[in-house]
């Protein structure tokens, strides 16, 4: 099954402005990722946005995974 949470976005460093790869999960559970000039960064999920759409979209694929799986049959 497709898990969106496993897909990564970028983020800009604020102190480097190097683009940092981080993981949608990670943003959902608001982690502290590290940039390689040692400047930590702490993700926000404002208003839980990104733990819905992680929800939603990988029931829209597990909706979408049945249909293929009726016509499968
Ligand atoms: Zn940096």
């Amino acid at each position: 099954m497709i898990d969106i949470s496993k897909q990564s976005v970028k983020i800009d460093c604020p102190e480097c402005k190097r683009s940092i790869s981080v993981t949608i999960k990670q943003v959902a559970d608001e982690a502290l990722v590290k940039c390689s000039c040692g400047q930590g960064i702490q993700l926000q999920d404002s208003n839980g946005t990104n733990k819905k759409e992680i929800k939603d979209i990988n029931k829209s694929f597990k909706d979408l995974e049945n249909t293929f799986k009726k016509l499968g049959r």
